[in-house]
This record gives structure tokens, C-alpha cells and sequence, in this order.
């Protein structure tokens, strides 16, 4: 087939400290794509790693030439970040599709096929991968993410069910998640939100090989509570919730303490007092709280900081 007829496609793998697992990954992928009609790079960004990521990817290089490119970014920015530096590098190269996926064969590669298959014959374009949860995946890790799941998908409207970051997506889908302005990106909810004729494939998350995953219980609740804040002001509408219910408590307590006072009556005690006070506190708090993150995010846009920097490209 000659080159003109081959649809270029790049894959796309973020890795934060994935010296180990960087060589077989890209072997046990190539292995997997099929040999006709597609010509596939290999984007790699190094999302500012602490170990040897970089010079592992520098030696590949040299076995993989012009299949095998590098982004390394100046710092750790975090894996959205890395995907969407990957993902603007392969707009400017101008591919007809791009694949996202972990660098460390969480993803496994036999997907791939039927995802080109689904993007190239039945045009989708976006072709998503869910994950079935399987043993590898922890207890406490699979409640959380199906809680995660739910919240966000009632507060945002938005369908996401074990929504994963692996995924195929056509170039029109790539120029539109190029020109979004916004700083605080959740790749997943984004994805969903752009549209498009899109589909899913299911898929067993694999067993980690090499190296430990980058995500601690507390990582993860902020992530959510960021992508949750980054997509809906729904939240806000708690505090004014919450004020209501303030308001119908005040009002009880009013109208119960001057009828016992015209009765010649006093409220009882001191216990009364401090569950009022702790209330009141509580609630004043937490809608503090929800507001400073939105104020927060609001900061972080207004300034317009890009979403990464690029130290070095190969
Ligand atoms: N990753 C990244 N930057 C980060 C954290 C993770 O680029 O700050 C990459 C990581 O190298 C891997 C992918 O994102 O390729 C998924 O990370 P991890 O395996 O830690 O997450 P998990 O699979 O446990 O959800
Ligand atoms: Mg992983």
C-alpha cells in the first residue's frame, strides 16, 4: 500500500516514572497493530518523571527512529496534562486519529484492533474503552470510582459509567479538544461532552508489571472533587440548600422560644446552645468551602497559565 493511502495514527502514553515498563510496553503494542493501511508513532510524554524515563526513551529512539517521538515536560503537571500536551503535539502533526493510553499496559493492546476496526469501517469517532472490574482492581478503589461515577453523572448530566482514559479519537474530536480554552481539564467528562457518534468496548484492566500506580486515596478525592467542580456550579446550589434548611430551623426555634417565653418559660440549657453554634459552624464552613474552590478555579483560569511546559522534544 503506498504511503498517501495509509491513515497516519498516533498513540498517545503518558508516563510519569515509567523507566520500567517503557520498552515492554512499546513492544507488546507494536505487536498488537495491524500491519496494513495504518502508520502509527508513537507519542510519548514524559510527565516530568523522576527516574530514568527520559533516557530510557532516548535509547528506544534508536530502535524505534521515526516511529517513536518524545515530549518532556518541565515538571510533573499530572496525567491530563501529559495527555493533552500528547494530544495537541499529534494535532500539529496532523493525524487522522489519535489512541490514548497508560504506558504502563494497564490498557491492554489486543483492544486495539477493534477499536481501528470500529473507527475506520463504522466511522465513530470517538471509541472509548470501559473497564470490567476484575481482581487486580482494589476493593476500596472500585466503590469509590462507581461512587465517583454516579455523583458526577447526575451532577453533570453526563453519562460516564467506568469511563477510562483509553481511548480512540478521530481527528475533528482531537481539533475540538485542542481549542478548549479551559486550564482545569477532566479528560473523560470532556470526551463525553464534545459528542460526536462514539461507542464503547469493554476491556479487563490488567495487572500492573512494573512500578506502583501514582494514585493514593486522598490524590483521588481531590481529583474528583476538582473534575466534579471543573464541570458543573451545581454543587453551589448545596449552599443555598443548606440556608434553607438553616432558615426553616431558625425560624422553629424562634417562634418555640417566644411562646415559651410569653409563657413565662426559658429555654433549657446549655447542650441547646452548643448544637446550635456547632451547626451553625459546620454549615458556614462547608459552604466556604465550596465556594473557595470555585474562587479557586476561577483564579487558575483568570490567570491563563498554559496547562504544561515543554522541556525537551525528540
Ligand atoms: N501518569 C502521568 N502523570 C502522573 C501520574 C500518572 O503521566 O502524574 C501516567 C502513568 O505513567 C500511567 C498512567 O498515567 O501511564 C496511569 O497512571 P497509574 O497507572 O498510576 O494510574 P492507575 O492505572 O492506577 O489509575
Ligand atoms: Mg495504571
Amino acid at each position: 500500500m503506498t504511503e498517501g493511502l495509509r491513515k497516519s495514527v498516533d498513540i498517545i502514553l503518558p508516563a510519569y516514572n515509567e523507566e520500567l515498563a517503557l520498552q515492554s510496553t512499546l513492544e507488546k503494542i507494536s505487536k498488537e497493530l495491524p500491519r496494513d493501511g495504518y502508520k502509527f508513532t508513537f507519542i510519548v510524554v514524559d510527565d516530568g518523571s523522576e527516574d530514568k524515563t527520559w533516557q530510557e526513551l532516548l535509547l528506544l529512539k534508536e530502535s524505534y527512529g521515526e516511529t517513536l517521538q518524545g515530549v518532556k515536560l518541565s515538571r510533573n503537571f499530572g496525567k491530563e496534562s501529559a495527555m493533552f500536551a500528547g494530544i495537541s503535539r499529534a494535532r500539529d502533526r496532523g493525524v487522522d486519529a489519535v489512541i490514548i493510553m497508560d504506558s504502563d499496559l494497564q490498557h491492554p493492546p489486543s483492544v486495539l484492533k477493534s477499536m481501528l476496526y470500529h473507527w475506520d469501517n463504522d466511522e465513530f469517532k470517538i471509541v472509548q474503552g470501559v473497564k470490567k472490574y476484575s481482581a487486580s482492581e482494589s476493593f476500596c478503589k472500585v466503590v469509590f470510582s462507581s461512587l465517583f461515577y454516579s455523583v458526577f453523572s447526575k451532577i453533570s448530566r453526563l453519562e460516564l459509567k467506568a469511563e477510562s482514559d483509553f481511548k480512540l479519537l478521530d481527528k475533528v474530536v482531537v481539533e475540538c479538544l485542542s481549542n478548549l480554552k479551559e486550564r482545569n481539564l477532566f479528560f473523560r467528562g470532556l470526551s463525553s461532552w464534545i459528542g460526536y457518534k462514539s461507542m464503547s468496548i469493554e476491556f479487563d484492566v490488567q495487572e500492573r508489571e512494573y512500578g506502583d500506580t501514582k494514585w493514593s486515596f486522598f490524590s483521588l478525592l481531590k481529583y474528583s472533587i476538582g473534575n466534579i467542580t471543573s464541570f458543573s456550579s451545581r454543587p453551589l446550589m448545596l449552599v443555598l440548600l443548606l440556608a434553607l434548611g438553616y432558615l426553616l430551623l431558625s425560624c422553629y426555634l424562634i417562634i418555640k422560644t417566644l411562646y415559651l417565653h410569653f409563657l413565662g418559660f426559658n429555654y433549657q440549657g446549655y447542650s441547646t446552645i452548643l448544637i446550635l453554634i456547632s451547626i451553625t459552624g459546620m454549615c458556614v464552613l462547608f459552604s466556604m468551602g465550596i465556594m473557595g474552590i470555585y474562587v479557586s478555579k476561577l483564579y487558575e483560569e483568570v490567570k491563563g497559565r498554559p496547562r504544561y511546559l515543554i522541556e525537551d522534544t525528540i
